[in-house]
């Protein structure tokens, strides 16, 4: 299982307390036992931009990254890491979606997987999941890989959902389903994460999971958060709760960020665990629980149009006249994420390559130019303020 790192007397966590979870290696770090809070960060370049992905690579090791995730979707996206792999001894992780298949000709590159169960019915659908999941779990016993199960509230697994009315309780069980085929199968090399755009619901979820699987180690995040510094503000509210309680042995701070900008997930993420730490918490926002609320992908490799940071950043400057009003405004880079993760937000805008899809609630109020969305968002706030009003 490789090499296990032990907190050394200088790092701050020394001083937070921690759950006594089983050790995952991952390449020449290591995910619970007595090491470290590892932290992770992903490249929102496109991977077949070799240059710039190894670039953003350099950027976040020299930020003290200890993992860094990779979008794998394509064969191209294959050919791209390994010549990723020949320029970098950084520990990677490959981020399936769908094609699952992808990880066999992925695993001789990388040291660990994530997988969302969310994603795996869409290919090969009269495979049963627990075969899928056995395929990956193979691949990483003969690769020498670690696995993540990625349970995210926006693509939840679609058998639970039907399950629970409660996303909550419908995460769990899809992540506790998955804990138990792994453990059936004999695999401990895993970790989990539970994560939503909702701090709240990161803290509710990953506690009760502690408390089920007590020895499985925590991935922590926040999806979404969105731009500087109401991102790091939402993370914060989510990591100051579970660190304090001694859950999360790998944490991502997802921001929406320039490329240039990206070792600002890795900063963001150790000054929460050094104040943690060392007793300074902040704290919670009112616009949490009332006021406006812009929440923003962190922006990757799957981003649809370059414009997606520049849109976020002008949807939360064109909305702050409207910062009294309890309003959540979600901004998505593609279509991945973007239809599903909407849906919770009052308005939604996700991205297309040549458009912008603008939703209210989960329907779809149409497609506009980059240039002409802001508007149109602005008359159907306006729209909703004045229904909110009249109903008053
Ligand atoms: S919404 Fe799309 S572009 Fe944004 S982080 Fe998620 S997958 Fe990447």
């Amino acid at each position: 299982m490789g090499n296990l790192t032990l907190v050394p007397e200088s790092r701050p966590e020394r001083a937070l307390p921690r759950r006594r979870v089983r050790a995952v290696a991952v390449g020449s770090t290591t995910i619970g036992g007595d090491a470290p809070i590892a932290i992770q960060s992903m490249c929102a370049t496109k991977t077949t931009n070799i240059e710039a992905t190894l670039a953003q690579i350099g950027l976040l090791e020299r930020a003290g990254a200890d993992l860094i995730r990779i979008a794998v979707d394509s064969r191209k996206d294959i050919e791209a890491l390994e010549e990723i792999r020949k320029e970098t001894a950084a520990n990677l992780v490959i981020d399936l979606q769908e094609n699952y298949r992808l990880a066999a000709s992925a695993a001789p590159f990388v040291q660990k997987f994530r997988y969302n169960p969310g994603h795996l019915h869409h290919h090969q659908r009269e495979t049963p999941v627990a075969d899928k999941v056995k395929y990956l779990v193979d691949l990483a016993g003969a690769h020498d890989c670690a696995i993540r199960v990625g349970v995210n509230f926006g693509s939840l697994d679609p058998a639970v959902r039907e399950q629970s009315e409660d996303p909550r309780e419908a995460a769990l069980a899809s992540a506790g389903f998955h804990v138990e085929l792994l453990e059936k199968l004999g695999f401990q090399r895993y970790v989990v994460s539970l994560k939503s755009s909702d701090p709240r619901a990161v803290v509710a979820i990953n506690r009760e999971f502690a408390l089920r699987y007590p020895d499985v180690p925590l991935h922590l995040g926040v999806t979404e958060a969105g731009l500087l510094p109401d991102g790091a503000i939402k993370t914060r509210i989510a990591f100051e709760q579970l660190l304090a309680q001694g859950i999360g042995e790998t944490v991502r701070v997802s921001l929406t960020l320039p490329d240039s900008e990206k070792d600002k997930e890795i900063f963001t993420a150790r000054e929460i665990i050094e104040d943690v730490a060392a007793g300074r918490f902040r704290s919670v926002p009112d616009f949490l629980s009332s006021g406006l609320n812009v929440i923003s992908c962190p922006s990757c490799s799957r981003v649809e149009n370059g414009a997606f940071v520049r849109l976020a950043q002008e949807v939360k400057a064109a909305l702050q006249y409207a910062r009294e009003h309890s309003l959540t405004v979600a901004v998505m880079g593609c279509r991945v994420n973007g239809p599903g993760e909407t849906d919770e937000a009052d308005l939604g805008l996700w991205c297309a390559p040549t458009f912008v899809n603008l939703k209210r609630g989960e329907t779809l109020l149409g497609k506009f130019a980059y240039d002409e969305v802001i508007p149109r968002l602005l008359q159907e706030v306006e729209a909703i303020i004045a229904e909110r009003g009249a109903a008053q």
